[in-house]
C-alpha cells in the first residue's frame, strides 16, 4: 500500500547522535535537521509528523519496555490517520526491535519501517539522509503491511534481518535459511497489536562444550519464563550429559517456555537427524527452524507477554506468524 502520510517514530541512535566528551551520545531535536534537509531532497515524499520518544537512546539501552512504548505510540499514530510508519532506530539493536515489532504489530493494517545509520547525520560520506529519505520514499511508492527494515537501499524482512556487521553500510542481511512451517490461518485476538502485554523474563543461551547442568540450572532457576538455547548445527547438543537433559525436562515440566534454534548463521532446527537432537526434542525443547535469535525472542515476547499458557505459546510458535518461518 502507498503512504501518504507517515508517523515518524525517532527512538535515538547514530542516526540522530551528536559528539560528546565520551562519544557519540542521543541527541533531540532531530526533527528540525530532517525538515532542513529535507529541502535538498529530490524525491517526492509523503507527509510526515515527527514524535520523539523519550529521552532518546543509544539502542545498546534497548529494551521490552521500550517496544511496548513504540506499539503504544503506532496505535496512536494509526488512530490519528498516519497510514505508514518509520522507526528511526540505533542499529545495534534494530534487528532485535524488527523482529519484536513484527510480532508486537500482528494485525496493523499499515506498513511499518525501520531504519538508522551506521554514521550520523551529518557526518561526511553518512548513510544517514539516503536510509531516512530511501525509507520515506519506499512508503510513499507501496510497502506491504508488516514490519521491514530499509538499510543501504534494501528493503527487508523485519523478521529476518540481522545486523552481520559493525562497520559497513550494508551492515544488515537476510541470510538465506530454509523456511518451513504452516501458515496461521487466522490471527488470534489474544496476539493482535492491540492486545496489552507485560514485559518477560527472556534470554537466549548459545550452547558450548563445556557447558554444564549447573549453569543451566542457576539459569533457569533464576525465573526465567522462556529460554532460545542455540544448538549446534541442525539442533543438537549434548545428549549424553543425563543430568543437563534433567535440568532442561524438569524446566519444561514447571512451565518454562524452551525454544531451539541454529547458531550456525545459515542453519535450522530439525531434530531428529541426530539421536543427539531427538533427545533435546524429548525433554520439552521446540523448534524454531530456520528463525533468527532475534526472531525467536520476538516471537516469544509477544506470546508469552499476552499471558499465554505455555502450551497455547509452543503451538503459536511452532506456526508461521508473518512470515519469519514460511515463504
Ligand atoms: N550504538 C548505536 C546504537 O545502536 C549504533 C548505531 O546506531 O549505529 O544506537
Amino acid at each position: 500500500m502507498t503512504s501518504s502520510n507517515i508517523l515518524v517514530l525517532y527512538t535515538g541512535g547514530t542516526i540522530g547522535m551528536q559528539a560528546s566528551a565520551s562519544g557519540l551520545a542521543p541527541a533531540t531535536g532531530f526533527e528540525a535537521r530532517v525538515r532542513a534537509q529535507q529541502s535538498h531532497q529530490a524525491e517526492r515524499l509523503p507527509n510526515w509528523s515527527f514524535r520523539e520518544l523519550l529521552p532518546p537512546i543509544d539502542s545498546a539501552n534497548m529494551s521490552q519496555d521500550n517496544w511496548l512504548a513504540m506499539v503504544e505510540a503506532i496505535r496512536q499514530g494509526t488512530e490519528a490517520g498516519c497510514d505508514g510508519v518509520l522507526v528511526l532506530h540505533g542499529t545495534d539493536t534494530l534487528a532485535y526491535s524488527a523482529a519484536a515489532l513484527s510480532f508486537l504489530l500482528l494485525g496493523l493494517a499499515v506498513p511499518v519501517v525501520l531504519t538508522g545509520s551506521m554514521l550520523p547525520a551529518g557526518a561526511a560520506n553518512s548513510d544517514a539522509w539516503p536510509n531516512l529519505f530511501g525509507a520515506m520514499q519506499a512508503l510513499h511508492n507501496g510497502v506491504a503491511p508488516g514490519v521491514h527494515l530499509y538499510f543501504n537501499g534494501a528493503l527487508m524482512h523485519g523478521a529476518r534481518v540481522s545486523k552481520l556487521s559493525s562497520e559497513a553500510f550494508d551492515a544488515f542481511q537476510v541470510v538465506p535459511r530454509q523456511r518451513q512451517g504452516t501458515r496461521l490461518s487466522e490471527l488470534p485476538a489474544a496476539i493482535d497489536f492491540r492486545q496489552p502485554r507485560q514485559p518477560v523474563n527472556l534470554l537466549s543461551l548459545p550452547l558450548v562444550p563445556g557447558l554444564r547442568a549447573s549453569h543451566l540450572r542457576a539459569l533457569l532457576d533464576s525465573g526465567v519464563q522462556g529460554l532460545v538455547l542455540e544448538c549446534y548445527g541442525c539442533g543438537t547438543g549434548p545428549s549424553d550429559n543425563a543430568e543437563l537433559l534433567e535440568v532442561l525436562r524438569a524446566a519444561h515440566a514447571r512451565g518454562v517456555v524452551l525454544a531451539a534454534i541454529s547458531q550456525c548463521a545459515q542453519g535450522h532446527v530439525e531434530f531428529g537427524v541426530y539421536a543427539a537432537g531427538s533427545q533435546l526434542a524429548s525433554v520439552g525443547l521446540i523448534s524454531a527452524g530456520g528463525m533468527t535469535r532475534e526472531a525467536a525472542l520476538g516471537k516469544l515476547f509477544a506470546l508469552l507477554g499476552a499471558g499465554l499458557a505455555q502450551d497455547e505459546v509452543e503451538r503459536l510458535f511452532s506456526l508461521d506468524l508473518c512470515g519469519e518461518r514460511a515463504e
